[in-house]
């Protein structure tokens, strides 16, 4: 390939236009005086069926607008191997995710603080997820009604109310509003739409941004390379249409690309575990052990029932789907304590990463999943609606053939790995909580990655929360 073409400089380059450079990019932009540059690897999102929100199947596996990678054989789920969909396409994982609105509780926040992320409690939080959303319900002080991100009530259905009933059975209250003062407690999810379409981060926060002239957005557009003058990253090298460009970034370079491409982003120049670095035959420029650790998920164990009469998705649309009317319930250990990792699969920078989330390796989230698993079997209101349990089969009874068909069949991602770039102070931590690469002026990381511990959520408005809030401290701090 020819040397890089320099293109003008900008005052912010952000990698990866995803649910975090999403809202970033928007609120950098804001200023006209700040010029941002916002790459992403994957296409614009003309896909029509993204912006359905019953599409979700058919981004699933597309060879061109997801990643599509897969983690490392897993002996805590019996040495398979979990897919591990991701979005690459403006919008990232929100143009293909499962729209639940879901930011996590107080107590994940407060947590954050009590690690030493200064300003993460619940209290420095809230006015990101209220500035971000837009949701028509609940308590104003604690919801948004303006935000880019529509919020709507799930829709009723009678499987869900069977659902519901029986929790209330077992004794779990029903929660008014789950993203309000309380999480704890059953409800029907909340979806990110807008008047029956999907709002991924991009139809959110990257339309409206367009329209300025200070934002420019590239796609097919893969950071390949960090750049730096001494310890300072000034910048970064790109591949597009099969040319190497090399931009330049006055203020900073955001690395937004996911949980799983900026440990690579930075491990490439040699930011990362020295040991790794010297595995790969790699310079070390700055010993960071932290980089790549700590990575966490959520795995469900997923029950499926069939269903005693033809209400569900697979009868609406029974012209394309199967043959049986069946659903799922899935059991979730929302903190889990086990911890995987995510390595350099090759110093090409085009090679996947290679992720190992070593699931269910600690005993308390193997004996959580399993109580999970107890109580959805004992809700008798759902017995109406249940013809018969497909799986686990009726031969899957004590507890140990429960664990052993969870970890061989059962289990699986719910797609939130989160956690390898962790903010906080001690050797352990890759960003301060300011989100600033420690060592490394001028560059920050902003997505999942981030997270010291996975909030017990889904992971999505979190991410804009982090976005909203990066944006915030690069204001306070100019
Ligand atoms: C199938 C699925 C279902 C999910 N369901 C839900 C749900 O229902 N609710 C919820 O809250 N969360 C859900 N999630 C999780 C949620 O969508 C993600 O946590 C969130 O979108 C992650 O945001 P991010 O910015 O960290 O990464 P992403 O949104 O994945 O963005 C990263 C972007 O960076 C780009 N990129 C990567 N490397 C480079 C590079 N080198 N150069 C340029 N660009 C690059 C990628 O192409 C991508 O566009 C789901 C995720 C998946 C995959």
């Amino acid at each position: 390939m020819s040397p890089p073409k320099p293109s003008a400089p900008f005052d912010f380059v952000v990698v990866g236009a995803g649910s975090f450079g999403s809202v970033v990019a928007n609120r950098l932009s804001a200023d006209p005086a700040t010029r941002v540059l916002l790459l992403e690897a994957g296409p614009r999102d003309d896909y029509k069926w993204i912006h359905v929100p019953g599409g979700y199947g058919r981004m699933m596996f597309h060879p061109e607008l997801n990643w599509r990678f897969e983690t490392e054989a897993d002996p805590g789920i019996a040495g398979r191997r979990n897919y591990w969909p991701r979005g690459k396409i403006l919008g990232g994982s929100s143009a293909l995710n499962g729209l639940l609105w879901v930011r996590g509780q107080r107590e994940d926040f407060e947590h954050w603080a009590s690690l030493g992320c200064r300003g993460w409690g619940w209290e420095g939080v809230l006015p990101h997820f209220r500035a971000t959303e837009s949701f028509a319900d609940g308590d104003p002080a604690l919801r948004g009604r303006d935000g880019e991100i529509g919020v709507e009530a799930g829709e009723r259905h009678e499987l869900v109310d069977a659902f519901l009933a029986g929790a209330r059975e077992c004794g779990i209250p029903r929660a008014a509003d789950y993203n309000g003062a309380e999480q704890e407690g059953v409800a029907y999810f909340q979806i990110n739409k807008r008047q029956g379409a999907r709002q991924s981060c991009s139809m959110a926060f990257l339309r409206p941004a367009e329209k300025r002239p200070n934002f420019t957005v590239e796609t097919g557009a893969r950071a390949t390379r960090l750049l730096f003058e001494g310890a300072r990253c000034v910048g970064l090298e790109y591949e597009q249409n099969g040319a190497l460009h090399e931009v330049r970034a006055a203020r900073e370079t955001i690395l937004s690309a996911g949980a799983l491409q900026p440990p690579q982003l930075l491990v490439l120049p040699g930011i990362g575990p020295a040991e790794h670095l010297r595995e790969h035959g790699m310079p070390v420029r700055l010993d960071l052990p932290g980089v790549g650790e700590n990575m966490q998920d959520h795995l469900q164990i997923r029950l499926l029932f069939r269903a005693s009469r033809p209400v569900t998705n697979n009868d609406l649309a029974k012209s394309w789907l199967g043959r049986n009317s069946g659903f799922t319930i899935s059991t979730l250990q929302l903190r889990p304590e086990s911890r995987g990792t995510v390595r350099l699969g090759s110093a090409d920078p085009r090679a996947a990463p290679r992720m190992q989330p070593n699931y269910l390796a600690r005993p308390l989230d193997v004996e959580t999943s399993l109580r999970g698993v107890r109580r959805v079997a004992a809700a008798p209101s759902l017995a109406a609606c249940v013809a018969g349990k497909h799986a686990p089969g009726r031969d899957v009874q004590a507890d140990d053939e429960v664990i052993h068909w969870a970890r061989s069949a059962g289990a699986t991602t719910i797609f939130h790995p989160a956690g390898t770039c962790r903010m906080g102070t001690g050797p352990a931590a890759v960003v301060d909580e300011r989100l600033r690469v420690r060592g490394v002026p001028g560059l920050r990381v902003a997505d999942c990655s981030v997270m010291p511990m996975i909030v017990s959520a889904d992971t999505n408005a979190a991410c804009i929360m982090i976005g909203d809030k990066c944006a915030a401290m690069i204001r306070e701090d100019a």
